[in-house]
């Protein structure tokens, strides 16, 4: 997906490798309710896909299928990070 404001995630070099170049962008931005099938259809053979997922995940991008996931599955993806984050041990280490 092209990228039209300031985003946290700079290197977007990626994009020039993105299966939807030259693809309607709005078959990524279905209307509610409406199939998401095709966008991910074109997804599916994408080299960068998990670029563009990481991208959408770091950015927190509401809208869209990015890396050929809906926001519903990022937001699955984000809480579970979340999860093993806050289980994962805390390293201390000590400085002399
Ligand atoms: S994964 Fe999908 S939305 Fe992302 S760059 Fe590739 S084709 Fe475009």
């Amino acid at each position: 997906m092209r990228i039209g404001r300031k985003q946290v995630m700079l290197d977007t070099s990626w994009q020039d490798l993105a299966n939807c170049l030259g693809v309607d962008p709005d078959l990524f931005f279905p209307e509610r309710g409406a199939s998401t099938r095709e966008a991910k259809e074109v997804c599916r053979g994408c080299v960068v896909r998990e670029h563009c997922l990481e991208y959408a995940l770091a950015n927190g991008e509401k809208f869209g299928i990015w890396g050929g996931m809906s926001e519903r599955e990022r937001r699955r993806i984000r809480r579970s990070r979340a999860v093993a984050r806050q289980a994962a041990p805390v390293v201390v280490t000590e400085t002399a």
